[in-house]
């Protein structure tokens, strides 16, 4: 991958992880900084012009590692953590909140993982609490693993976490990484998934439906744990036809018994990153006011039909809404 412009922290340049992403990747400047925020927080930033070639920038996550979830954000364990390695996605899905969240849609890569580790060692000291981690909160967590490593050096660690789960979420159908290790009974990977006229109309840059269940079928046949993100769900009630139709496709193209979870999310996000999100994507502001206005109805009325479509398929304790 090419890049204009790489930012290096003073204090990550002679880092492993650091020297080795450097020697992945191709760029013509490299620029030296004291911390990241420099770089990415400014708020006079184009967000839309930054995301035809981002830049990136490698940093070192120096506190706040783990986050909680909110609450009832869950697959089935009680204490459940979120952490992100990276900020910002090589994807560009219309709904993505990351684009209210940051000013800047340049790769920030904190390339310490080791400390993540280190964190989630702590957090899991009690070995009678199973505890569950989610990976993939600001980014894609499989994505732009050919040049990050994250997961290649990471799941080594966390192997050894007996009472800690992962959950690595992506729409990524690069899986080589995931071919090159052994799979692992506390990591599940997590697809997010639309049916296709939405993945063509919202999730732009993204694999099609297509190659994501074929991915799914290939990581089922290595033995890998996976789980099937309905997330978020696109104006559920007005398209539950569409919905229908690509629910009966997905369940009959994989190892339904397999499956390790289903979780359903509605579009959430917030009116303060709604309206930047208008500001910023003016050509799309008639589908951004249109989903800002059926969001409430949304909530309450698409969570009890879609589990009723849904345990037509898939054991409802296996079935979780956030
Ligand atoms: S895949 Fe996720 S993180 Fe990436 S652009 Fe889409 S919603 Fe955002």
């Amino acid at each position: 991958m090419n890049f204009e412009t790489v930012y290096i922290e003073e204090d990550t340049k002679e880092d492993k992880n650091t020297l080795d992403i450097l020697g992945r990747i191709k760029f013509k400047n490299l620029i030296y900084c004291n911390s990241y925020s420099e770089v990415f927080n400014p708020k006079n930033q184009n967000f839309r012009i930054q995301k035809i070639k981002p830049d990136i920038i490698l940093a070192k996550k120096k506190n706040n590692f783990i986050m909680n979830t909110p609450k009832n954000f869950t697959i089935g364990f009680t204490e459940n953590y979120y952490f992100s390695h990276m900020l910002n996605c090589i994807y560009d899905c219309k709904y993505c909140f990351l684009q209210g969240m940051f000013n800047s849609a340049n790769f920030v890569i904190f390339t310490n993982y080791n400390d993540f580790i280190n964190e989630i060692i702590k957090k899991s000291s009690n070995k009678n609490k199973k505890l569950c981690f989610f990976s993939g909160y600001d980014c894609d967590s499989l994505a732009l693993e050919n040049i990050t490593n994250f997961l290649k050096v990471f799941l080594k660690s966390f192997e050894k976490i007996n009472n800690a789960y992962l959950e690595v979420r992506t729409k990524s159908t690069k899986i080589d990484v995931l071919k090159s290790i052994k799979p692992m009974k506390n990591v599940i990977i997590a697809y997010s998934l639309n049916p296709e006229i939405i993945v063509k109309g919202f999730e732009q840059k993204t694999p099609t439906l297509k190659k994501r269940i074929n991915s799914i079928n290939s990581l089922q046949k290595l033995g890998w744990q996976v789980g099937l993100r309905f997330d978020p769900l696109i104006n559920y009630s007005k398209n539950k036809q569409i919905y229908k139709k690509f629910f009966e496709l997905v369940f009959s193209k994989i190892q339904v018994e397999k499956i390790h979870s289903v979780t359903t999310g509605h579009f959430r996000m917030p009116n303060n990153f709604f309206n930047k999100l208008i500001n910023i994507r003016p050509e799309d502001s008639l589908i951004f006011n249109k989903l800002k206005n059926d969001r409430l109805l949304e909530c309450q009325t698409q969570r009890k039909e879609c589990e009723e479509e849904l345990i037509k398929f898939i054991d409802y304790k296996k079935l979780f809404a956030n």
